[in-house]
């Protein structure tokens, strides 16, 4: 999975229980965003398992 540095926007490649506590570039105890998705390798369709009604009360 493909995590960034929400501080210095630092990226890199981690499990999620491997995650490191303070972010490889800025030192500091950053929150990591998951951009797995967000990378041209994801294979996830959209909406792909999710009904697309949940969610929407009318
Ligand atoms: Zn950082």
């Amino acid at each position: 999975m493909n995590w960034k540095c929400d501080n210095c926007g630092y990226t890199f490649e981690s499990e999620p229980d491997k995650l490191p506590e303070k972010c490889p570039s800025c030192q500091q105890k950053c929150t990591f965003l998951n951009i797995t998705c967000y990378t041209p390798e994801c294979q996830i369709p959209q909406g792909s398992g999710i009904d697309p009604r949940i969610g929407k009360k009318d």
